[in-house]
This record gives C-alpha cells, structure tokens and sequence, in this order.
C-alpha cells in the first residue's frame, strides 16, 4: 500500500508552526499497518497544493492532506480539490446546521464565510469534526486520471488544528481506512513502554531472545525519548496476533517493572490511576525542575482527586519557610543535597497532609557545579507512610533536557514504590 501525506500551510514554511501532523499522523498510520511513503509540506499557495495533491494521486493508494480547510482566503484545499477532480460543490445541510450549532452554543454569531465549511465536493464522504466547524472530507478518486490504468486513489482532507484533527483520525479516520482500505494481510503493532532503563540496556537484554521473531518477520524497533524508550512490537500475516503476543511475554519477562504503560499510555497516567484506585493523595516539593512534575500530573484528566499541592521552592528561603527546611541543614550540607531533598518531600507531605510526597532538588547548571556536587546532580525525595527515600540522580544535559529527565525519574521512583510498597530496593 503507497501512503502519502500532504501537510499545507505557509507557517509551516516560515518555521512558525512545528509540523507535528507529520510525526502524529505517520505514527498513528504506521501503528495502523499504513506506513507512509513519502511526505511533502508546502505552503498555502494554490499551485503548490495542486501540484502536491496531482503527483500524490499518480503514485499512491491513500493520500491525506491536512490544512486549508477553514473560512479565511488561504484556506484553498476544498475548492482547489473539487476543481481538479472536476467535482461541483454542494451545500451539505447536516454540516451548516453543525457550524450554526457551535457558534450558537458558543454565544457568538456566526459570520457568512463560515458558510463555505459546509460546501462538500460531490461524492465526499463528510467527517464530521465535533471539535471544530470545519469537516474532514474523504474521497473516492475512482477511476484515477493521474494514474496509470485509472487505478483509484483515496483522498482524505484533514482540518489543520491538532485539536481537531487528532480526534478525527483517531475516531473517524481509522476505522473508515480499515473499511475502505483493508490491508492485504493482517497487521499487527505494540508499543510498550519502559522507563529507567536506558536504550542500549533495552537493546542488549532484548535482543539476542528476540532474534527467533525477528527471523520469523517480526518487526522490533525502538524510540529513546529523555527518560523512556519505547520497544515496539509488530507482525503481518495470519499469525501477526500471536507473534506479537508472544514476542510481548518475553520482553515482559525481561524488563519486568520497567514496562510501565502500553500505545500511548504515559508515566503521570498510570501514577494518577495508580493513587486514585488506592485512594492515596500527592503533594510535590520542586526545586530545579520548577513546577515540571505538577504540570505533567495535572495534564491528566482526574489529577484532582490526588494532588493536593505542588510546591516551586526555589530559594533556601522558601524552603524554609513553605516546607520548615531547617537553615542548619541548609548551611551544613547545601540546599542541593540529601538531607534537604528528604525535609522538603517531609515538609511538603505534612504540611499538605498527603500520603505521599515527592521532592527534587538539583543543579541544572549550566552554573553552580562543583567537584563534588558537579553540573546535572540532583536528589529526588519521597516522603510516604512508610518512611522517607532520597534518591541520587546524575543528569548532565541542557536544562530543558535535565528538568524532564528528572521529572519522569521522580515519578518512576514514585511509581515503583507504589507498586512494591517501598522504594528501598531502589535507592
Ligand atoms: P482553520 O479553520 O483553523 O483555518 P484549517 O483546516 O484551514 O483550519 P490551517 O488554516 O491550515 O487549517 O491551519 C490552522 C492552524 O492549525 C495553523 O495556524 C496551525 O496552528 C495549525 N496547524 C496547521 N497545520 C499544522 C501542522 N502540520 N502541524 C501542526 N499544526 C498545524
Ligand atoms: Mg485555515
């Protein structure tokens, strides 16, 4: 199966905008067993996108485009599409009566132009996009004139915001290409997820007792992430679903704990489910990583029942103050050490009266190092009803680099003791 994607935009072109419809959606298709062939950006401009889609449509079986869906006078893709497949445009009643809904819904009047939303070339299929007002369109480019023998083409057009176009292919998009476009063989894809453990460690452990199912047309392939990896697992073929699964209980067998989620599934997910189904609560004590773990928990839908407080303390004197750091602790062993990560996830857990409590402390750098306390040093704390841990963590990178690899280290060391009852064997 030929895949090609098409991504319009001129922000794309002037690096305004990242293109991340390209790694999403070719992730998302791959996990599919659709993997894409080639890919092209171009900019808003109407012979550019004529051009793309006409060459797309002579080589592949599926192409999608995403963008230029919209109202505004560079939003082309509908019309240029219709103009050259030589398909009229039709007010699609179902589809104004949407756009008028969620203007009104939103107390806002509807301008006129929003109207062209609803025009749908004859013969599209309309995807309805609840989260937005313009529809996704698929077609049937059947017979293909830009394609040898008229062989038929699928053409599906995607509106340019994630937010609307990552539902729509998730909810709407999958299921039609499994419909229309059915792969020949069966396929197959896991993804699970490790963290803790670094890529070439994965790599060594894994490798040598997957090479039976790579032999046997297994495909293994990994992504190193700050802080995680993922190995993913995928198979064709009749015997796609059992390959994988049994490929899957070996490499359980072999990273054991630090499998911690599967697909798309992350770290702050599992721990937010972990303490809701426990009913345990969470305060958190930041110092380097700036209120980077209080984000990644409160991303997650539910974060309320289990995050009391987060904390930024970011001076010695904040720490004293919000989470009763001792100044002789501070003066005797510096604000980035063992005994201060351990009163600040102490504090932070009395003072919020948590069950648990997790603390960082660190040097970020590119300043402040020293020999024994050099750049990327940081202690992570967990305060919880069984006693206090500190961890020691080396983390040389850039600060963005260092606030996140830290971030997923202290909600693994927290993952981990809520899964063995103590973090001992982990320090
Ligand atoms: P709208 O109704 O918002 O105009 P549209 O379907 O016409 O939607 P565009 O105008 O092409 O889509 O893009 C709208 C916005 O969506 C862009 O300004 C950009 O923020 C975002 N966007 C578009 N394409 C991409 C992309 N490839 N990657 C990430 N974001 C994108
Ligand atoms: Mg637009």
């Amino acid at each position: 199966m030929i895949v090609e994607l098409i991504n319009t935009g001129s922000e794309l072109m002037l690096g305004r905008v990242l293109n991340t419809h390209q790694q999403w959606l070719c992730r998302k298709l791959a996990d599919l067993g659709y993997v894409v062939t080639r890919q092209v950006a171009v900019p808003d401009t109407g012979s550019d996108i004529l051009q793309a889609v006409r060459e797309a449509l002579g080589r592949a079986d599926l192409v999608i485009a995403t963008g230029g869906l919209g109202p505004t006078s560079d939003d082309l893709t509908r019309d240029l599409v219709a103009q050259l497949l030589g398909k009229g445009l039709r007010e699609d009643a179902a589809v104004l009566a949407h756009i008028r809904s969620f203007f009104e819904s939103r107390k806002r009047s509807m301008p006129e132009r929003t109207k062209v939303q609803a025009l749908v070339p004859e013969g599209a299929t309309v995807l309805h996009n609840p989260h937005g007002t313009a529809p996704g369109l698929a077609l049937e480019v059947r017979p293909n004139p830009f394609r040898a023998n008229g062989q038929p083409s699928w053409l599906i057009m995607l509106p340019g915001p994630p937010r609307e176009l990552r539902p729509m292919f998730t909810d709407t998009v999958a299921p039609l290409l499994q419909r229309v476009l059915p792969l020949a063989s069966g396929f197959v894809c896991r993804t699970l997820r490790t963290t803790g453990i670094g890529e070439s460690v994965v790599e060594e452990k894994i490798d040598g007792p997957m090479r039976r199912f790579v032999q046997a047309g297994l495909d293994l392939g990994y992504c190193a992430r700050p802080g995680q990896v993922d190995v993913r697992l995928a198979a064709r073929g009749g015997g796609a679903a059992q390959q994988v699964r049994e490929a899957e209980a070996v490499v359980r067998e072999l990273l054991g704990p630090h499998i911690y989620g599967v697909e798309d599934e992350d770290l702050e997910t599992a721990i937010v489910h972990l303490l809701t189904e426990r009913k345990l609560t969470l305060a958190l004590a930041e110092s380097c990583t700036g209120g980077c773990i209080a984000n990644r928990i409160t991303n997650v839908p539910g974060a309320s029942a289990v995050l009391l407080a987060g904390l930024v303390t970011y001076s010695n004197a904040s720490k004293q103050k919000f989470l009763g750091v001792q100044a002789e602790t501070l003066d005797q062993h510096g604000a980035v050490s063992k005994p201060v990560a351990r009163e600040m996830a102490e504090g932070a857990r009395k003072q919020a009266q948590a069950d648990y409590a997790l603390s960082v402390t660190g040097i970020a750098g590119p300043g402040g190092g020293t020999a024994g306390k050099p750049v990327g040093t940081v202690f992570i704390g967990l305060a919880g009803p069984s006693g206090t841990v500190v961890q020691r963590q080396f983390n040389p990178y850039d600060r963005d680099t260092f606030k996140q690899v830290t971030t997923q280290q202290a909600l693994e060391l927290l993952r981990r003791t809520l899964l063995s009852g103590s973090a001992e064997n982990l320090v």
